[in-house]
């Protein structure tokens, strides 16, 4: 009988093609969707053990521009100085956040982790995909799922529905899992990486303040 898709382990998933990589020495390519260097960390560490990894920093979401700015400078920081197995590559999608308010129009208020998020998730995860697609690489993911905020059935959900679209291979993740977002805490601490205090939009830093 098949598990239903909200009761699905994404990391087991994951963990099993590992697994097979190991055992037959295949590499594969990933283009990987960051929002961020704190996040895209442990993420980075764990693929690029199996993969050959190309982080696609597209965050059409952060609308304040010297703060998309500073999170890019600090994604390429990392990746410079990270020592991983395979290797690593940077790539930057275009930066349009009017594409993410037409997008979100109708949804500012949404409270955070839902309707206004599920559509800023597909926003990413579609670009992905097609970029993923037209350049051929063997799977895309992203680092969205590290977040205890947000929720990994959806991301996934998005995930393979964008795979069905496009055509591309979609590779599920639930990096929250094995301690993942504590470790990006730690890791992010190592490299001296800037940690923002909100999500990226405009209304995540309004929900923010709120709580000071
Ligand atoms: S809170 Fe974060 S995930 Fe939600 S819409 Fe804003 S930037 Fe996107």
């Amino acid at each position: 009988m098949a598990i239903p898709f909200e009761q699905m382990n994404f990391d087991r998933e994951l963990a099993q093609l590992e697994k097979r990589l190991e055992q037959t020495g295949q590499v594969p390519s990933v283009l990987l969707h960051s929002c961020c260097a704190p996040c895209s960390t442990t993420c980075i560490a764990r693929l690029s053990e199996h993969f050959k990894v190309t982080v696609f920093y597209y965050n059409p979401n952060i609308t304040d521009e010297p703060e998309y700015a500073k999170r890019a400078a600090e994604e390429q920081k990392f990746i410079k100085e990270f020592k991983a197995k395979n290797p690593v590559d940077y790539l930057e999608g275009e930066y349009n956040p009017k594409l993410f308010f037409t997008s979100v129009k109708g949804y500012e208020s949404c409270p955070e982790g839902q309707d206004r998020c599920f559509i800023c998730y597909r926003l990413r995860l579609s670009k992905t995909a097609e970029v993923a697609k037209a350049k051929e690489y063997d799977y895309f993911a992203t680092t969205l799922t590290l977040s205890p905020l947000k929720s990994a059935v959806k991301l996934n959900e998005i995930g393979f529905e964008e795979a069905e679209r496009t055509g591309a291979v979609y590779l599920p993740t639930d990096f929250k899992k094995k301690n993942g977002y504590l470790k990006s805490c730690e890791m992010s601490k190592e490299y001296g990486l800037y940690r923002q205090q909100y999500c990226g939009c405009v209304y995540s830093l309004r929900h923010d303040l709120k709580l000071k």
